[in-house]
């Protein structure tokens, strides 16, 4: 991947705020957000909550609203789970800059610590620092809120650090732990939180809601198709021309993967093989674009063979090739969350590819 394009997907995150926008929107659907809100209606708050969702998919702004509803001095008379969104506790909490609302996460990390070094993975030293801030009384608000963002970067260690808190909360006090990957946590830590989940939601709704948001209507299918679901990132993408332009790009690679010869694809596969360990949410993004290239092209076929059948094009893929491909790389793509052998598991998904170089 090109500098310019990691830069654009590394400094994404910090962009989401959700800032001057109205709390819980209203495309966080699922059970998270109704189970958020009644919790806080009846004050019946979980001492922690694990939420997971994969990246881009709005877990942030979920995170946001709920801190919101719990700091705000003008919530709504009827329903207390709805913050204002406006006054000076909700935009100190959209904001980042709240003092009973704090983040412990990778860009955290890196903004404190000395070098300004990036590490992928959350210190012990983080979580001490976590471990202070939760001794703290709230100042302002009724009871303090830390996140845990990409909590999935803990090593064990940290994990156990962090367990202590998990395990004797301090009163007046909320974890609030953001993961893409729940399964990568202890289960002591799993089995401590309150666990929701942030799903991802149909391409057509997130059209609706960025063509609501002023985006026309090309322009929209375009973002919703490169979302795969995620309406934060895809929010996100139209304000942020660089995001988009990186994420185009990964589309145009992941074709140009599909559309070479099978030897190209394999030294291809070799390639990215060797950069999965320093580089593993770049060449998973990869592959998860190739499937949904991959799903294109089912769909066309489909819609192809929606008129009566021609004999005209022998060559073509049909749908059952494209499904046992995209089920081929599915299968790589879980794999490689398990790090099971990464150039094994890329030659062997490649395999799988049936021939589109001529296409
Ligand atoms: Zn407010």
């Amino acid at each position: 991947m090109p500098p310019a394009a990691a830069a654009a997907r590394t400094t994404s995150r910090a962009t989401i705020s959700g800032a001057d926008s109205s709390a819980w929107p209203e495309w966080i659907g699922g059970t998270a957000a109704v189970e958020l809100r009644q919790a806080l209606r009846t004050g019946d708050l979980a001492h922690a909550y694990l939420i997971s969702g994969t990246k881009g998919v709005g877990k942030h702004s979920l995170a946001l609203a709920f801190c919101q509803a719990i700091c705000c001095t003008n919530r709504d008379q009827d329903d207390p789970s709805q913050p204002c969104g406006s006054c000076r506790e909700c935009r100190n909490v959209a904001h980042r800059v709240h003092p009973d609302v704090e983040w412990f996460g990778l860009a955290e990390q890196q903004m404190l610590s000395d070098k300004g070094t990036a590490s992928s993975n959350m210190s012990i030293e983080t979580i001490r620092r976590l471990r202070g801030s939760a001794a703290m009384l709230p100042l302002e608000a009724p009871r303090r809120v830390l996140v845990v963002d990409d909590a999935e970067s803990m090593l064990p260690p940290a994990q156990q650090a962090l367990l202590k808190t998990l395990e004797e909360p301090p009163p007046k006090v909320i974890l609030v732990l953001l993961t893409a990957e729940a399964e990568s946590l202890l289960e002591t830590v799993r089995s401590r939180c309150q666990r929701l989940v942030v799903p991802t939601i149909p391409e057509a709704r997130i059209v609706s809601e960025l063509q609501a948001q002023g985006a026309d209507h090309d322009l929209a299918i375009d973002i919703a198709e490169l979302s795969r679901g995620r309406m934060a990132w895809a929010l996100e993408a139209f304000q942020t021309p660089t995001l988009l332009e990186a994420s185009r790009k990964d589309r145009e690679e992941a074709e140009c993967w599909l559309r070479q010869s099978r030897y190209e694809q394999l030294i291809t596969a070799y390639h990215l093989g060797e950069r999965f360990t320093k580089h593993r949410d770049e060449v998973i993004a990869t592959i998860q674009m190739v499937v949904q290239v991959l799903r294109g092209e089912l769909l066309t076929v489909v819609g192809e063979h929606v008129e009566p059948a021609g004999e005209e094009a022998p060559q073509s893929m049909t749908a059952r090739e494209l499904a046992r491909a995209i089920a081929a790389t599915l299968r790589g793509l879980a794999d490689l969350e398990l790090n099971a052998r990464p150039r094994l598991t890329l030659e062997t998904m490649v395999m799988s590819w049936p021939d589109m170089s001529h296409r």
